[in-house]
């Protein structure tokens, strides 16, 4: 592919339907922000929804907000905002917790709906949490990890024994970019009955996704990366319909309770998704999270899709002949919203990160040797892509 000139970029920008969202978010004067993946950008209205939440609900209405201002039902309202955006039905996900409580709760029930095996099957190279997660669950209920090399070849050579509960995957790699056949993995786990759990993390806010379509079982997944939430911002969970009346999972508080205000001493899950709730949440940080899930609804996923696709190309177009080995598929069907380089000097990498951030764009480094960056469409333009391609070209060439 012919890499743009920066004037062509200008003129897709003034193409870019998603172009209007830029307005919508605070970004610092002369920065590229190639680090959305981590922790996205902060939308305009946040700040001032949120000293509201603290001001007048908290500071003057106090304890009548749980209900006049809809703090009890908001871990639902959310997860009803959220499930557009992963191809779920408004009562199968719910907001709270972190991913990594979400991904135990939802493990464990996962295996109490597959009770006669006892095996959960990861791959390395996942997240960390994921991981140690993973490990913490076996160990507590007796059951045993397989991990696996990433891909379909290994996963299925380690469900074809047919002792397998439950596989945890990523549905883009946060590493490399990888994107998962979700409805082909999900079928063939199913196919040797297992279930499947999936991490959105590096997914959600960056394409669509169809969890249903895909007959997904759970899937767990953090709003502060592509979805803008705020630093910890409270994680989602989505429990399909079809196991809502068995699935049971361990952390059974007061407000995954069917009647939380009888005060009974007994548990009774309540229906649907909110039966993985377990405590209070922060309404401070879920007001913040609803002020970008009202921006993320407005969203043309679609758009939003073909812009990421755009940039990445635009992004790996240009740094082509930069001497770093692409690491991110560039097949359409296998590519998340990132570019991720390898560096043939390892550790040199990210000495160029931190050039670059001198330079004003911002990209990670993830060890040993892998320059990452992230492209959230909603608030990069085409323009920005060339600059930051551009710096790091140059800075390359000046470390030599
Ligand atoms: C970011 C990320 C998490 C984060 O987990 P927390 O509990 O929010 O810290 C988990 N899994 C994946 C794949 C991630 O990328």
């Amino acid at each position: 592919m012919t890499p743009l000139t920066r004037e062509e970029c200008a003129k897709l920008d003034t193409e870019d339907p998603l172009a209007g969202f830029r307005e919508e978010f605070t970004l610092p004067e002369g920065v590229v922000y190639l680090d959305g993946n981590s922790l996205g950008a902060l939308p305009k209205a946040t700040p001032e929804r949120v000293a509201r939440v603290v001001e007048r609900e908290w500071g003057a209405d106090l304890v009548a907000s749980w209900s006049t201002a809809g703090w009890w039902d908001q871990p639902r309202a959310l997860g009803a905002k959220i499930a557009p955006l992963v191809g779920a039905d408004t009562h199968e996900v719910v907001v709270g917790d972190s991913t990594s409580t979400n991904l135990f709760k939802t493990l464990v029930a996962a295996l109490r709906q597959n009770p006669d095996r006892k095996v959960v099957v990861g791959e390395s190279g996942n997240f960390p949490t994921d991981l140690y997660v993973t490990q913490g669950v076996v160990e507590l209920v007796g059951a045993t990890e397989r991990r696996v090399a990433p891909g379909e070849p290994d996963l299925e050579a380690a469900l074809a024994t047919g002792d397998v509960a439950v596989v945890v995957l990523s549905h883009v790699d946060y590493h490399t970019g990888t994107l998962r056949d979700m409805a082909g993995v999900t079928r063939l786990a199913h196919e040797y009955g297992a279930l499947v759990i999936w991490d959105l993390c590096h997914s959600v806010g960056a394409l669509p996704i169809e969890l249903g379509a895909c007959e997904v079982d759970f899937a767990v997944g953090c709003t502060y990366k592509y979805l803008n939430g705020g630093p910890g911002a409270p994680a989602f969970t989505f429990v399909a319909e079809r196991h809502h009346a068995s699935a049971r999972q361990p952390i059974t508080g007061w407000h995954g309770h069917a009647r939380p205000f009888e005060f009974s001493g007994e548990y009774v899950p309540a229906e649907g998704a909110s039966h993985f709730l377990s405590g209070a949440q922060s309404l401070i940080a879920a007001a913040a999270l609803e002020v970008s899930l009202e921006l993320w609804s407005r969203v043309d996923l679609g758009q939003l899709r073909a812009k990421s696709l755009a940039l990445t190309d635009l992004f790996v177009s240009l740094v082509a002949d930069a001497g770093l080995t692409l690491v991110t598929p560039l097949a359409e069907e296998r590519r998340g919203s990132q570019v991720s380089l390898r560096h043939p000097d390892g550790p040199a990498g990210e000495a160029v990160v931190r050039a670059m951030a001198e330079r004003g764009v911002v990209g990670d480094f993830r060890q040993p040797d892998v320059l990452r960056f992230g492209f959230a469409p909603l608030y990069l333009r085409h323009v920005d892509v060339h600059d930051a391609a551009m710096a790091l070209v140059e800075v390359l060439r000046s470390h030599g």
